[in-house]
């Protein structure tokens, strides 16, 4: 919407991201005194924690390129907000890079429980979203009960409740990996994640394994192409602070082993 020139750099590139800043840069006119805004801006736009792997993006290596070329860094941290950083806003407030990033985003439907997203800049930033995002401006307003639910969503995640939780679906996370591995199913490449990605391969098997969890009351959804690479469809498993380690274990054994 914006009108500016995409580019898609590889999957956590920073080579490859660093080449399309030069070619980016290369565009840049020369500055001429009597234009206002002679530079056009450049935005790099990341997801912190990746939605369909659960890998994590190398967001201080990422800060340190974009302040090298004068470019904007936006994050969605839709899959790290609720349980990362210390006050759990998300992966830019672990690495402490917050005040660095002009543009964080995350959704209020995910953690926060609601429905409805957000986004975190500076105020004058802000300001020009509210009043010239056109998606924005002609869209209805969420009623207040959604924001409602999506403050004491909020509020909930910063009390300690909310860190306990958040420990607990730490531990509920590695817990399942290793029922997993016991199951025979290879280890999730994700170092440190909400998101365990099960690779089946063909989308046929991918559908009709979950279709068989489904039957046995759990619901696991089965992601395949065009929504990942074709061959690596995958069931996503999400676990919540809710799930016991008896869900888990049933889950592993209701899946079998894979060979
Ligand atoms: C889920 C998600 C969102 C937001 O989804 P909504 O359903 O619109 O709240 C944004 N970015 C990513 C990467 C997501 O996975």
């Amino acid at each position: 919407m914006s009108g500016a020139k995409l580019r898609v750099f590889k999957h956590n590139d920073l080579d490859d991201l660093e080449r399309i800043l030069k070619w980016a840069d290369s565009r840049t006119p020369s500055p001429k005194p009597e234009t206002r805004n002679p530079k056009p801006r450049t935005l790099i736009v990341t997801e912190s924690v990746f939605s369909m792997d659960g890998d994590l993006a190398p967001l201080l290596d990422l800060v340190a390129l974009k302040e090298k070329y004068g470019a904007w860094l936006m994050v969605d941290e839709a899959h790290a907000t609720g349980l990362f950083g210390a006050g759990r806003r998300g992966l830019a407030e672990e690495h402490g890079v917050c005040d660095r990033i002009e543009i964080q985003m995350g959704t209020l439907g995910k953690a926060v429980g609601a429905a409805g997203g957000y986004i975190c800049g500076s105020r004058a930033l802000v300001d020009w979203l509210v009043n010239r995002a056109r998606s924005f401006i002609f869209s209805t307003a969420p009623v207040p009960a959604q924001a409602a639910a999506a403050r004491a969503g909020i509020k909930l995640i910063q009390s300690a409740e909310g860190a306990d939780r958040c420990v607990r679906l730490w531990s509920l996370v590695d817990l399942l990996k290793s029922e997993l591995i016991n199951a025979g199913w290879p280890p999730s490449g994700a170092v440190r994640s909400p998101i365990v990605p099960l690779i089946v391969g063909e989308a046929a098997a991918a559908v009709s394994l979950a279709g068989k969890l489904r039957e046995r009351g759990f619901f696991v959804p089965a992601i395949r192409y065009p929504t990942v690479a074709r061959g690596a469809a995958r069931l996503r498993v999400t676990v919540s602070a809710d799930h016991t380690a008896a869900d888990l274990a049933a889950l592993a054994a209701a899946l079998g082993n894979p060979r």
